[in-house]
């Protein structure tokens, strides 16, 4: 039948006293929706042509956040996670990342949820998104791996402890070369496939692979980048075999 419907709740706890402004919004916006007796389907409002666009969804949430007052995110780093040409869902791991939403087993048992928090890379610490992408023993061989013939890597991760700090005080190179467009993405690439490799390993039981891992991160930022297509003369077997020189100054 189509009209208004009225709305019955069950919360799984009891709304916090600065959650209950929320909870009336979200009552008020419930209370105004009809019904209608069409089929349901899917649409992204905030897009005139219904479709989803990451873009349309931060400046949702910005806008959310200055009217809900809930929290501020004056300090974000909006321009670092939108002006380069990355794939729209990498700029959403980023963002998501950035926000400190990533789902890791940390964040799940602060939502609420019960579970194992050890890392199941070292399976020796925490899985915060920090451990997990920068520090853990793993993620650490990785960036080490990638970056040791460029910059030192001990003192860059002692200045740069979250993701923020790494994308925002990544070494910057001017000349737009196949090794220095290699070089800028290099830090989205190996955060996002840390993060595939963590989920191939919980929910698939995959065994974490270094070389394999490497490999992916490579092929990543080949994609990424545009191939031979746009990089005539290059081939992605010199990622393979000759990282380094690669990218080197
Ligand atoms: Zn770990």
């Amino acid at each position: 039948m189509a009209g208004y419907a009225s709305w019955n709740l069950h919360l799984r706890r009891e709304p916090r006293s600065w959650e209950e402004q929320q909870l009336q919004h979200l009552m008020q916006l419930l209370q105004q929706q009809r019904t209608s007796s069409d089929d349901d389907h899917w649409c992204w409002t905030l897009e005139k042509n219904g479709k989803f666009t990451v873009s349309s969804f931060a400046e949702f949430l910005q806008q959310e956040d200055r009217l809900l007052k809930g929290i501020t995110l004056q300090n974000f780093p909006f321009k670092l996670a939108w002006s380069n040409k990355l794939p729209p869902k990498i700029k959403f791991f980023v963002w998501t990342v950035l926000q400190g939403r990533l789902q890791t087993a940390h964040h799940l048992v602060s939502r609420g949820m019960v579970l194992n928090t050890i890392c199941p890379l070292c399976h020796l610490h925490d899985e915060t998104s920090e451990h997990l992408l920068l520090s853990c023993s793993v993620s650490k061989l990785v960036w080490r791996y990638f970056t040791a013939d460029n910059i030192n890597t001990d003192q860059f991760f002692a200045g740069a402890t979250t993701v923020k700090d790494v994308l925002s005080s990544w070494p910057k190179r001017k000349k737009d070369t196949f090794g220095n467009q290699l070089w800028s993405y290099l830090p989205f690439a190996i955060i996002w496939v840390v993060w595939l490799s963590r989920n191939e390993t919980v929910f698939r039981g995959k065994p974490l692979d270094f070389t394999r891992i490497c490999n992916q991160i490579k092929g990543t930022l080949w994609f990424w980048i545009g191939g031979e297509t746009k990089n005539p003369g290059h081939h992605f077997v010199n990622l393979i075999t000759d990282w380094s020189s690669l990218v080197a100054l």
